[in-house]
This record gives C-alpha cells, structure tokens and sequence, in this order.
C-alpha cells in the first residue's frame, strides 16, 4: 500500500517548550553539580482497533494464536477487566491519548470532528520533555485531520487519495522500519496503531489456511457488517447463518493471530535497534468486536462486554510488577497517568484517568465506575461499575435524569434486563452509578466540541469500509 512520507516540521510552540525542557535541566544540572539525570525511558505505545480481550490467549481463549501479545502481559501488568471510553475508533484514541473521558476532550465521532487544540496529549507532555515522537496509524479516521497529531514529530498517516481505507500489520511495520532506518534520538515515543482485527475479516493467506479458510473469499461478498436491525437508510440486514458466523469468527481470530505476529516483528526490529533496553511497552485496544451477541454482528455498535471491554497490558524492561493481573475495573483513560509514572514523568494535569500502579502493586484502590459512549450511529452511554451498568440511549446535551436509564447486569447482553428483585437489590448502585453518568457526561470543564469539513473522497472510503455517512449536527 502506497503511504504518506512526510517529516512534519517541528511547530514554534514545540521547538520553543523542547528548548526550554533541555535549558532547565541543564540548569539544574549545574546547580546541582552533579551529573545529568539518566536518560529517560522509551515508550512504546501499541494500539489495537477492534481487539476484543476475550480473544487473546493471555485472557483465556484458548484456540488463540498470540503468543507475543502473550508474552508482553507475562512480563508485565495484565488488567483483566479494563473498559475504552468510546467504542468508536477516534473518541476512543483520544481518551488513551488525553486521559480524559470524551466529553471533556471533545472529540465525540468518527469523523467530522477534531480534538481541540487545548487538550494537552500525551506526545505534548512527552515532546516537551524532549522525547522524540512518532506515532504511524492504518485508519483513515485517525489521520491528522482529526487532531490526534497533537505534539508528534511525525505522524505518518495513510494517503486519503488511495481507495483501502485501512493499511494491514505488514505495510504499517514497514513505515516503522522506515522511520528506524534514520535512528531517531531517544528517548522515544513511538505510538503504532493497527487495524487489522477489525472488518472485513480477511488476513493473508497462511492465517485463513491455520483456521482452515483459506479460500473464503465468499466471506467478503456475502456478510457486510451487519448490525440485524433498520439501519439509517432503511435497510434491514439478514441474520446470517450460525455456521457463517462461527466462519467469521474464525477468520477474526485470525486477523488477531496476523497482528500478534505483526507485533511481534516491531518488537524485535525495536530490539535490535537497542530501543527496548530501557523502555516501557503497553497496549490497549480502542474497542471490541460483536460477533453476533445481542444480535449485532461484525461491527461495534453499542457499549457492552464485547465492545467496551479491551485488553490492556504494560510493562517495563526492569521487569517490574512482571506478570501481575489486575481484576478490578479500570479504564483506558488510566493508561496515560499510569505510562507517565512508569516513565517518571510528573504532568502535573488534572485528568479522569488514575496512576494504577497500586493496584499493579497488589495494593487497593478505591472501586470507581467507568463511564464508556457510542455517538456515531444508535447514540448511547453507560456507566459501568463492577456487577452493574447503566445503560442511556441518550443525546450527548440530554440530561441523565430526563432519559430512562435502563440498570442491568454488565456482563450480560443488552436482551438481558435486571430482573425487578435484582433491581431493588441494586437500588443504591442505581443511585451512584447515575450521579457518576451524570458527572461524566456533563463536566463542569471541558473543550468545545471542533466541527470540521470531510473531504467526498474520504467519505466515500469510509462507506467503503461499512461505515453510514451521515453528518449529524453538534446536539446528538
Ligand atoms: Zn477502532
């Protein structure tokens, strides 16, 4: 697949925080009279779009094929039961990449929108520490229209002129070689995205033939995402077969398995460059997949246990906390204050994520509930706490207590209901657990929602990949 190359020229504000970072630590060096500090950590920062956890090996799936996804959670911290903020590919991103719950950050869809400026990103804070920064993306959705390039060095992108709409593990690798093959200065934050898990389910041939599909070429004709319902433009969509579905399913573990291995080239190209001798490497997914629970099929277009829950695992070179799981309910907006303690970065900001490094440490934290959204086609939200999610179809501007909010058991599909005992039982979590919603869907502080102009040829490859094109206005 043919790729943007282009370095993008450090902004004013950049250079001038960059010289400043590098002017006060020589200060205080001096004044010390002491040698500089060590040399900060790298960070490797892997997203994967559409990932579920409970199809990963490391999460008990057990024809998985992801040994090295496997072996980062081995050396590392594994959180068992960790929710995306937004189950929409930017929103989601921009949650990992702010710290921040969407309606503080802004960026709400999938495009149209753009993260405001005033959002200080993760590549800001490290970029001003003088970290070199690099983030390589294979979605359209996340290129640098969306704002996301906030505070990267580069940010290489995939071409809007080239009819995919989606770059495979493969090409993105070859980027990231690209950009090694110039061996930038650590320390390093290196952010790479792929986006292979996500539909259609088609990876290269030795990954179909290991699941016995090598010629499936039928899957691609015949199942477009389906979603089993009226869609916007009138369409109801069949139900497919079981046996094609458990076909799908298949050829999506697949996909997995094509990326795991995908990772697992990064890493040892990374490796050999001498950049994972002292680094930090995490990854997370922006959301799910459903493969026909809830009737929904091959997409993610709600915010339950199949589309909200993700993997999410960090590790650090000196083997710290190696090999702990962490069963309580977290976020992924907690993997930014967290990535900046292991990298000993004090960032001073005020964000919703929380350090989870006690938990790592086997110590408590307090339970809190997560607040997830879907804001591109069927509008809701939920807070999600331990036993309990409360579930709103909802415009983003509508009051909590004005929409019915449906209570039910957050490991159960949305058919699902809380029986009427249950629900007394859960009357208080009830209570909490919409004053939580309430809060997070309405900060007292946030940055205005950025409406921007998508050019045809980007909506048409997003049609392309199953996506509706409808441009909805500032108050859904
Ligand atoms: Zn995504």
């Amino acid at each position: 697949m043919t790729r943007t190359w282009q370095k993008r020229p450090h902004s004013v504000r950049a250079v001038l925080a960059r010289s400043l970072a590098t002017v006060t630590a020589a200060a205080l060096a001096q004044l010390a009279c002491s040698e500089p500090a060590p040399p900060a950590p790298n960070l490797v920062l892997i997203t994967l779009d559409t990932l579920r956890a409970d199809r990963l090996g490391s999460y008990g799936h057990a024809p998985a094929r992801t040994p090295v996804l496997d072996g980062i959670a081995a050396g590392g911290v594994r959180f068992q039961d960790a929710v995306s903020q937004a189950t929409t590919t930017p929103p989601s991103h921009a949650s990992i990449l702010t710290g921040l719950n969407p309606a503080r950050h802004g960026l709400r869809k999938l495009h149209g929108q753009r993260l405001p400026e005033a959002n200080e990103t993760l590549a800001e804070i490290l970029r001003a520490r003088g970290y070199t920064t690099a983030a390589f993306v294979s979605d359209l959705p996340l290129g640098s229209r969306t704002g996301l390039d906030q505070g990267f060095d580069l940010y290489d992108e995939l071409d809007e002129q080239i009819p995919a709409g989606a770059g495979e593990a493969g090409d993105t690798n070859a980027r990231v070689f690209r950009w090694l093959d110039d061996a930038p200065e650590a320390p390093v934050f290196l952010w790479v995205h792929y986006f292979d898990p996500h539909h259609p389910y088609y990876p290269p041939t030795d990954y179909r033939d290991a699941v016995g599909l090598g010629d499936a070429d039928w899957a691609q004709k015949v199942l477009p995402r389906n979603t089993n319902r009226k869609r916007p433009d009138g369409r109801t969509l069949k139900t497919p077969a079981p046996k094609v579905t458990e076909n799908m399913s298949r050829l999506y573990d697949a996909e997995v398995a094509y990326t795991d291995a995908a990772v697992g080239a990064l890493l040892a190209r990374l490796r050999e460059e001498g950049l994972l001798d002292d680094a930090v490497v995490a990854f997370v997914a922006d959301h799910g997949e459903q493969l026909g629970e809830g009737g929904y099929y091959f997409g993610h277009w709600d915010v339950l246990e199949e589309t909200a829950r993700v993997p999410m695992v960090i590790s650090h070179s000196d083997g710290r906390h190696a090999g702990a799981v962490v069963e309580q309910l977290v976020a992924t907006i907690d993997l930014l204050p967290t990535l900046l303690a292991w990298l000993g970065v004090d960032a001073s900001l005020d964000f919703d994520g929380r350090d989870l490094t006690p938990l790592a440490r086997g110590e408590a934290l307090p339970e809190r509930p997560v607040y997830t959204e879907q804001f591109e086609y069927f509008p809701v939200r939920a807070m999600r706490g331990r036993d309990w999610m409360l579930r709103q179809a909802a415009a983003p501007r509508a009051r909590v207590e004005d929409a019915e909010a449906l209570l039910q058991p957050r490991t159960r599909a949305r058919s699902n209901r809380a029986s009427p005992r249950d629900v007394v039982a859960a009357e208080d979590a009830k209570q909490a657990l919409s004053q939580a919603l309430s809060e997070a869907a309405h900060p007292e502080e946030r940055h205005e929602t950025e409406w921007i102009e998508v050019p045809g040829a980007v909506r048409a490859q997003l049609r392309a990949l199953g996506y509706t094109d409808e441009a909805r206005g500032p108050d859904r």
